[in-house]
């Protein structure tokens, strides 16, 4: 393969339809430039495969059975509607995993049946996808990702490692231009299956894209492109058309649920631009991330629920050197990281998303000092090319959110960002009136490069 490869990754909704996945084939199939295209499960598959392995586990078998049998039906009538020559190819491929599907929550739960059971949403669309474009006299590789990406014992992939793997398939067959993968799954460092986590294929995107410096990574979705807040919650979002790497790893990490939280920093190590798009769209325009500076100050408002603020308190030793160090050696001994921190002098609050080890977490703190634990909170993230000096910027935040409570405030820590955490149950009414503070009356950035 001459040309640069590009990365195209469809999800859910995307592929949920058999006629939004012929809309994929047209799309991918519109110019020859070579391609991988990776694609997610159909829209709620991985809900409905979630659900079934969370009544696996309590032994609900019925419940696992008509929850099979329903998405089973959902499969068939897919595939009855998306193929006709390859109707029977589809219907062995639908039945075999299925088939494992029955015999995996046929015997005793456990955790790595269950992720094999989470992967079938991927094994499947892909290969029907396949099939399809076979059936249109269309031919693609299928990059088993199995094969390809892995993770360590902290569960990190290694590009290096996918690239080298990637490269000898794509060597392989490089009379080829269109290859299809799937997102989300991966083999753990002891070799079984495992995933990057809900919403991961993107991530896989980005890591595919960087392990094979590609021109391109595009995520295709349902929506225009990174709205400036939440469509789900605030009414009149707009689509941004440029962000920065920086912008963007902070919306997304901070619960912009269009892009994977760790979707970002492949493409950044290696420079890659990664496009937001709709398929549903495909001329709108979108958004493009780049190292390019972007112009405009706030940008975008992100929330990310399930945030656990924990306060430590210690009128003795909080200011003595030493005591941050034994305090974050807690937090990195039960693999716990850290989003938020403020301190006064005489406590520190830090925030966690995940409080698997909580108890623990909080006994080996209270070594320290007193500890507090306020769950149910809510991390507001604003995000732009917030410059400190830019007078007025914290005022406008502060006043747009008004009487709202705020546990915590930070900012200063990067000029991308100003965080608040407040308590979810007020998350609605803080993205309403941060959106009418900070966005109303509309004042898009005037964006030159267009
Ligand atoms: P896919 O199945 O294609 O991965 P997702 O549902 O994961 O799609 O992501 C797209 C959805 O993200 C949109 O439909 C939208 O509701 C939601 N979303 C949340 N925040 C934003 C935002 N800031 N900009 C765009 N979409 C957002
Ligand atoms: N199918 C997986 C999920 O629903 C991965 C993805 O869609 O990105 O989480
Ligand atoms: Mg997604």
């Amino acid at each position: 393969m001459e040309n640069k490869v590009r990365v195209l990754k469809f999800g859910g909704t995307s592929v949920g339809a058999p006629d939004r996945m012929r809309q994929v084939a047209r799309l991918i199939l519109a110019d020859q430039a070579p391609k991988i295209v990776v694609l997610s499960a159909l829209s709620g598959t991985t809900n409905s495969l979630v659900s079934i392995g969370e009544s696996w586990k309590v032994m609900k078998l019925s419940e696992v059975e008509q929850q099979i049998e329903t998405l089973y039906d959902h499969y068939l009538n897919f595939i009855n509607e998306l193929l006709s020559q390859q109707r029977q190819a589809g219907k062995e491929v639908v039945d075999s995993h299925f088939d494992q599907i029955r015999k995996l929550t046929a015997v005793s739960y456990n955790r790595s049946s269950n992720r094999e059971l989470l992967a079938q949403g991927e094994l499947m669309s892909t290969r029907l996808f396949v099939l399809y474009l076979k059936e249109i006299s269309q031919e693609a590789i299928l990059i088993p990702a199995l094969e390809v990406v892995s993770t360590d014992e902290n569960g990190e992939p290694d590009i290096s490692l996918i690239s080298e793997r990637l490269g000898d398939i794509l060597q392989a067959n490089s009379d080829h231009g269109l290859f299809v993968t799937q997102g989300y799954i991966c083999r753990n460092h002891v070799g079984e299956i495992d995933n990057l986590k809900r919403g991961g294929s993107d991530y896989t995107a980005s890591l595919l894209g960087a392990a094979t410096n590609a021109s391109a990574i595009e995520i295709w979705t349902d929506i225009d492109g990174m709205h400036n807040n939440d469509p789900r919650i605030v009414p009149d979002t707009y689509p941004l058309h440029t962000l920065s790497f920086d912008e963007a790893a902070e919306l997304a990490y901070f619960g912009a649920k269009i892009l994977h939280p760790n979707t970002i920093w492949p493409a950044q190590k290696y420079n890659i631009p990664v496009k937001l798009l709709n398929t549903m769209a495909p001329q709108a325009k979108g958004t493009i991330i780049s190292s390019a500076k972007t112009p405009g100050s706030i940008k975008a408002i992100a929330a990310k629920d399930g945030i656990t603020a924990i306060k430590i308190k210690s009128s003795r030793m909080l200011l003595a050197y030493g005591f941050m160090r034994k305090v974050f050696e807690i937090f990195e001994h039960f693999k716990v990281p850290i989003d938020m921190i403020t301190t006064s002098e005489v406590a520190v609050s830090l925030t966690i998303d995940d409080d698997e080890n909580l108890k623990a977490l909080v006994a080996a703190l209270e070594q320290y000092g007193e500890v507090a634990v306020d769950p149910d909170m809510t991390i507001v993230c604003i995000v732009g090319d917030l410059i400190s000096e830019e007078i007025g910027l914290v005022k406008k935040v502060l006043r747009s959110i008004g009487d709202q409570p705020v546990r915590m405030i930070s900012f200063g820590g990067s000029r991308n960002n100003i965080s608040i955490l407040i308590p979810t149950r007020s998350k609605k009414e803080v993205l309403l009136s941060l959106n009418q503070g900070l966005f109303l009356p509309r004042e898009q950035p005037v964006d030159k490069s267009q």
